[in-house]
């Protein structure tokens, strides 16, 4: 399949990763808009959240928990955000589902 973000969980594409297991990966984004700024993303190519099934709400509790582990890794103690972009609205740009983790700088509110 011609997903960026598949080649990159299978290593057809380089990135910097920061976590791998059997199910997950996380990876430095290409172009950070924040000290930190990380993907995390599940193995199995989910086309976006909107398109998430009973049989994935494991690895998206799995997600959440990595996600508190690389922000203690990076030190991220005061804090962080996650991030789903969801369909074109919802300003996704890759079809595959990722989850932003940032921090490092203070977030402004409400995004966009
Ligand atoms: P979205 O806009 O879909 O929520 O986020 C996609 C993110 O993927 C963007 O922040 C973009 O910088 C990042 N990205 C796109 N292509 C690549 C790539 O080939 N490698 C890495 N590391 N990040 C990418
Ligand atoms: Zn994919």
């Amino acid at each position: 399949m011609d997903c960026v973000f598949c080649k990159i969980a299978s290593n057809e594409i380089s990135s910097k990763k920061v976590y791998e297991d059997g199910q997950i990966v996380a990876f430095n984004d290409l172009d950070p808009q924040a000290p930190v700024h990380v993907l995390i993303i599940p193995k199995k190519h989910i086309q976006s959240a909107d398109q998430i099934s009973d049989n994935d709400t494991n690895i998206i509790g799995k997600i959440f928990m990595v996600a508190s582990k690389i922000a203690k890794e990076l030190r991220l103690e005061n804090g962080y955000r996650i991030v789903n972009n969801c369909g074109e609205d919802g300003g996704q740009t890759v079809p595959h589902l990722h989850f932003h983790l940032m921090g490092g700088r203070k977030m402004n509110w409400p995004a966009g």
